[in-house]
This record gives structure tokens, sequence and C-alpha cells, in this order.
């Protein structure tokens, strides 16, 4: 299954190829210097970054925001359960080699905004690493059809998955690998 590039040309060696997600190529200024504007998808990744400061499981520091409209709906980190110590305050709880102390930043977001009565239905969800597929399954049944994400986590099962449900699956680390700057240069040789 070829990669469906948004804006762009097919590309080698990003994490999703072979598989149906997209592959997220930002639009550069073509004069040298000059300011670029920040795309929405960086906007709202930036967010997520900034999210995941508040994380309190340093195996993975993970933010999550859920927009709708250009509007930021709810945000989630991974933490305890309220009220339970931190992994940062009493260490890891282990099993089967992933820590089970937190709750997710998807999971986390989902329930801020089910706490706060904010539909769902219909929004995008920008989270700093893929979801598991744990996470991915809420994010299903919660009604969000798109997902970005900043890095490849786990679980390739999802990239199948998406696609047969209608979930569109941006792979934005493509900003990391400098997939734009190798266009760019491409334009201006
Ligand atoms: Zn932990
Ligand atoms: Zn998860």
């Amino acid at each position: 299954m070829p990669i469906t590039a948004i804006g762009a040309k097919e590309q080698e060696g990003t994490p999703c190829r072979g598989w149906a997600c997209t592959v997220n190529v930002i639009p550069m200024s073509t004069e040298g210097g000059a300011r670029r504007r920040v795309s929405w998808d960086e906007y709202f990744m930036n967010i997520a970054h900034e999210v995941a400061t508040r994380a309190t499981c340093d195996r993975k520091h993970v933010g999550a925001v859920i927009v709708r409209d250009k509007s930021i709906l709810a945000t989630g980190y991974n933490g305890s359960i309220r009220g339970l110590p931190h992994c940062d305050d009493e260490g890891h709880l282990i099993e089967d080699g992933h820590c089970v102390r937190t709750v997710h930043a998807e999971a986390n977001a989902i329930v801020q905004a089910a706490r706060n009565g904010m539909r769902i239905d219909g929004s995008a969800i920008y989270v700093t690493a893929s979801p598991c597929w744990g996470c991915f399954r809420l994010i299903a049944n919660a009604g969000i059809v798109k997902i970005v994400f900043g890095e490849f986590y786990r679980d390739p099962k999802i990239f199948d998955v998406s696609q047969r449900i209608g979930i569109e699956l941006v792979d934005f680390s493509s900003q990391r690998i400098g997939i734009e700057l190798v266009e760019f240069s491409k334009t201006t040789l």
C-alpha cells in the first residue's frame, strides 16, 4: 500500500512506509530568512509537546490535544490516577514490561472532555507519540476522526485499522527528519 502524501510526492524511509498513513510535508517559505508562520498542525503539535512537560512517568512523556475547528477542546498527559502518587514520586509500576501506574495522555484528554461535558465527536487529536492499542480503541469509539502523531510509539495495528474505519492518520515525524528541508533544497537548486 503506497503512502498517501499531503501536498507532496511519496517519501522514502518514513516510519509508516508500507502502510496507509499520510506524510506531512511542511510548506516552506521561498524567501531566504523570511519568518515562516507555523501551520495549524505544527501549532497544535507544539502545544501537545508543551502539555507533555506535565507528564509524570519518565519512561515516556506524552501530551495530547483534542481539537475541532481550530479550537482546543481538551488536553491530557500521562499521569497517575487522581489522588495517587506519581511514578516520579514512588517509581514505576511495571507489568509485562510496561508501566501501568499512569493513565495515558490520549485517555486523559478524552476523560477531561467528559468531565467538562465537551463533545469530541468529529474532532482531531494531536499526540506526541502514536497511540497504543488501548488508547486507539478509545479514540476510535470517541468519534475522533483524525490522529496526528509526533513519533511512532508502538502497535502498527493502528495503520491498518485506521484505514478500515476511516480515521485519518498523519505521521508528523517527517517534520523532525527534515523532509521539508530536502524538498525545499530540491526546488531551489
Ligand atoms: Zn511510570
Ligand atoms: Zn495509550
